[in-house]
C-alpha cells in the first residue's frame, strides 16, 4: 500500500448459504408427499401389482445389459431387443466392440436412434473395459462414470440389475414423470430426483422400486393418458394429471 492511501474498508465474507440457514438456490426441498408412512404404502400398492418386476432390456451378461443400455436411450426397450438379437452374436465379447468397425456399427444399430453418438459410446466404453478394467465390467459407481457415454442412470441399471448392488435409484423418463405425480419429489433435474428418492424411499428396495416404477409408467401411468381408472395407486395419488 502506498503512503497516505487509505486502507480499503473490508466487508467481512459471507457464511456460506448452508450456515445461514438459507437453501440452495435450485432446491425445491422435500416434497409433501415422502412421508415415510406414505411411502410404505405406496411400495405396498406397487409389490401388489408388481411382485416380479425387472428390466426388460434382453441380456445374457452385466456387459450386454451395459450396451443395451446405451442403445435404450431415447428408444424402446423392444426396439434395442430386436437390435441385440443380432448384434450379441456377432459381437460376443468386449473386444469385439472395442475394435469394431465404426461404420458398420453405426449401421447395425440406426433404428435405435443417435447412432453416431451410441456407436462412439459403445465402441469407447469397450475399449476402456478392454485396456482398464481387464475386460470385465466395474462394480463401483465412480468407475462405470468414467466409461464413455455412462452416466447415473445407466450405471445405476447395471449395478442393480447385473450386480445386485444398490448405489443409487434409475431415473428415467418413468420414474421422473411418476415420482413428480406421486408427489415423492419437486425437482426435476433427474440428479435431484434420485436424491430425493435415495432419501424418501429405503436402500433395500432402490433396485426394485425403480423396475416396479418403470413397469408401471409403462402399463398405465402414461405419459399422455394415464389410465387412473385401472391404477391400483389411484388412492394415494393427487397428481393434477390425474384423468378421475
Ligand atoms: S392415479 Fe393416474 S396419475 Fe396417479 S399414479 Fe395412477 S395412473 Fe398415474
Amino acid at each position: 500500500m502506498r503512503a497516505g492511501t487509505k486502507p480499503k474498508k473490508r466487508t467481512p465474507s459471507r457464511p456460506p448459504a448452508k450456515k445461514r440457514g438459507v437453501k440452495p438456490p435450485h432446491s425445491k426441498g422435500p416434497a409433501k408427499g415422502a412421508t415415510p408412512e406414505r411411502v410404505r404404502a405406496i411400495l405396498a400398492k406397487l409389490d401388489e401389482a408388481y411382485p416380479a418386476a425387472s428390466c426388460e432390456l434382453h441380456h445374457d451378461n452385466p456387459f450386454q445389459l451395459l450396451i443395451s443400455t446405451i442403445l435404450s436411450a431415447q428408444c424402446t426397450d423392444e426396439r434395442v431387443n430386436q437390435v441385440t438379437a443380432t448384434l450379441f452374436p456377432k459381437y460376443p465379447a468386449p473386444k469385439d466392440f472395442a475394435y469394431a468397425n465404426p461404420r458398420e456399427l453405426e449401421k447395425e444399430i440406426r433404428p435405435t436412434g443417435f447412432f453416431r453418438n451410441k456407436t462412439k459410446s459403445i465402441i469407447g466404453a469397450s475399449k476402456r473395459i478392454v485396456e482398464e478394467f481387464g475386460g470385465k465390467v466395474p462394480q463401483t459407481m465412480d468407475e462405470l462414470l468414467t466409461l464413455p457415454g455412462v452416466a447415473r442412470k445407466t450405471a445405476n441399471v447395471v449395478l442393480g440389475t447385473a450386480f445386485g448392488i444398490a448405489s443409487g435409484v434409475v431415473v428415467d423418463t418413468h420414474v421422473q414423470r411418476l415420482s413428480g405425480r406421486l408427489d415423492l419429489t419437486r425437482n426435476e433435474d433427474p440428479k435431484k430426483i434420485e436424491q430425493d428418492l435415495m432419501q424418501a424411499i429405503p436402500q433395500d428396495r432402490w433396485i426394485l422400486f425403480s423396475h416396479q416404477l418403470i413397469w408401471h409408467g409403462r402399463r398405465v401411468c402414461n405419459a399422455r393418458k394415464p389410465r387412473c381408472a385401472e391404477c391400483n395407486l389411484e388412492k394415494l395419488c393427487y397428481s393434477k394429471d390425474k384423468l378421475v
